[in-house]
């Protein structure tokens, strides 16, 4: 077999294995990027690209059926799901493209097949193209793929994950959702806005518990009142074909009724047919890859980032991760942080989340205070009808500091941002403050959410003294 070398190899064009491949080449590396599949992994192919594509078209059809709220009279209103299936593919092929584009233009060798260690240094790569390449520094980058439990595994038919789910041409009537978190919610908010009898399934007493109670039960209050049911405490444990849908299984109560089922109950890493043992590299529980805060392995030369590390799995995560992978190749001495990772869940009403929430912050210690800031307070959200939500900042009520901020409602995504930048960089609610806000937009929130962290609020009425 051919053999070949290069300064680094990174195996994984997702957006942890590309940005990586790319810092490397822009300083100099000769670099080789294997792809087993698609280039711009499950975020471009299967995940945030083609959801979002299609969370866009569910928002357009909101802001129409609450047309005549805004004095605006349509006449009857109606969607061609195939026509929007269509454009989600269009969009990510012409990202596909350009990110071809971008690699070629950094002199990255893409190689099509799937790798495998053979020892630390030398990697077995097998599909279009067939070579061994060898490397001083490897990054992996393999991501993750759905879980598939046993008892109810998908038959892309009826039982869909979110992979499959993407291939959809026409909507059921009803659906039930197996498990409410990031992608249980997400295609809720979608399929309910045309239409679709959706029903989330979820074993935890809340949805979205991971972000906290608040978030979980402002998300479920907003969710009913678009129709969505939500049940909660209940564990599915397997799910039959029926003659026009499927019967989903309840843990110690009937079983619930619907045309078909969406698993999302997680996701699996993949590092099981790497040949990591081949490399010597550790894996943790679930098969995590073991990684210390500059991204590599137990072994010398060897890094990991992204999913297939089990931290996060966002898509910005896994690309900051492959920026500090690939300077630590170049001998930079930098580390990983996680305190400023922005999180969005693009449902409607958005919810994005960085920092500490209250309870973490006083768990940690702080003398933490909140301030919190209703969107029905600010005149850009009157103007433009989008008054469901608020934001919130924690501080430490003796630095000021910020250590976390939270906002549920239009257009949280892009506030979020704001945040971010003011956590990583240490800034204090007075920062945030004493910065002029445009008037009028909603990113006001944040200056107003400040000024009741010190309760000093302008746009609400002062707390009363006790
Ligand atoms: P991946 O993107 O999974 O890429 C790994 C690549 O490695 C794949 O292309 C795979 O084919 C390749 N590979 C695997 N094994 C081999 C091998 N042996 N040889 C060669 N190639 C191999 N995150 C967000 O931040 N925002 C979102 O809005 C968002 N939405 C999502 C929606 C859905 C439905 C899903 C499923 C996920 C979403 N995510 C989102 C998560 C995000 O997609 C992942 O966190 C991100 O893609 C991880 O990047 P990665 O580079 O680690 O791995
Ligand atoms: P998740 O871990 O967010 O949620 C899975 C849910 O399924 C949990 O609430 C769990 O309690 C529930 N569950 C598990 N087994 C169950 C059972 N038998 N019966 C009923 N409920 C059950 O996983 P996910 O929604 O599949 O998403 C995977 C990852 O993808 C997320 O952690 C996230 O990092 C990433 N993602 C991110 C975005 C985004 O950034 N906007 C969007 C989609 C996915």
């Amino acid at each position: 077999m051919e053999k070949k070398k290069f300064d680094v190899v990174v195996i994984g064009a997702g957006p942890g294995g590309y940005v990586a491949a790319i810092k490397a080449a822009q300083n100099g590396k000769s670099v080789a990027l294997i792809e087993k599949s698609f280039l711009g992994g499950t975020c471009l192919n299967v995940g945030c690209i083609p959801t979002k594509t299609l969370l866009a078209n569910a928002e357009v059809m909101h802001k129409i059926n609450m047309a005549e709220e805004y004095g605006i009279i349509t006449g009857p209103v109606s969607f061609d799901f195939l026509k929007m299936k269509t454009r989600k593919d269009q969009v990510v092929e012409k990202m596909r493209q350009g990110l071809d584009g971008l690699l070629k233009s950094n002199k990255i060798t893409v190689l099509s097949g799937k790798a495998e260690f053979m020892s630390p240094t030398e990697i077995k790569v097998i599909g279009d193209d067939n070579l061994i390449v060898e490397a001083e520094n490897t990054i992996i980058a393999t991501g993750s793929e759905p879980l598939d439990i046993p008892a109810f595994p998908c038959d892309h038919t009826r039982i869909l994950n979110s992979t499959s789910i993407l291939e959809l041409t026409q909507l059921p009537k009803s659906l039930a959702i197996i498990g409410g978190g990031y992608i249980g919610c997400e295609f809720a908010s979608l399929y309910a806005e045309f239409g679709v009898k959706v029903t989330i399934l979820e074993a935890l007493p809340s949805i979205l518990s991971l972000q906290g109670k608040a978030v979980g039960d402002f998300l479920s209050a907003a969710f009913e009142k678009q129709g969505i049911d939500i049940k909660t405490n209940v564990f599915v444990e397997g799910i039959d074909h029926t003659e026009n849908g499927v019967s989903v299984k309840l843990k110690g109560t009937d079983p619930f009724k619907a045309e078909l089922a969406l698993v999302a109950v997680g996701r699996r890493v993949n590092s099981g047919s790497l040949g990591l043992e081949k490399a010597g590299v550790k894996v943790g529980p679930k098969g995590a890859i073991v990684v210390n805060d500059k991204m590599q392995t137990n072994v010398p030369g060897i890094y990991a980032i992204g999913d297939v590390t089990g931290e996060f799995l966002l898509a910005h995560v896994a690309s900051h991760q492959g920026i500090i992978a690939a300077s630590n190749i170049l001998g930079q001495n930098v580390h990983m942080h996680y305190n400023a990772v922005p999180a969005v869940i693009f449902t409607n009403p958005e919810i994005a989340t960085v920092g500490m929430t209250l309870e973490q912050a006083k768990e940690a210690g702080f003398n933490a205070s909140i301030g919190k800031f209703p969107f029905q307070a600010l005149g850009k959200s009157v103007a433009t009808i989008d008054t469901e939500g608020f934001a919130e900042v924690i501080i430490d009520k003796g630095t000021r500091q910020i250590l976390g901020a939270q906002v549920i409602g239009h257009d949280a995504s892009t506030l979020i941002a704001e945040m971010a930048l003011a956590i990583h960089n240490e800034l204090t609610a007075d920062c945030v403050a004493d910065t002029i806000h445009a008037h009028p937009t909603v990113a006001e929130a944040w200056m107003e959410a400040a000024l009741l962290a010190n309760d000093m609020p302008i746009h609400l009425p002062p707390k009363r003294k006790k």
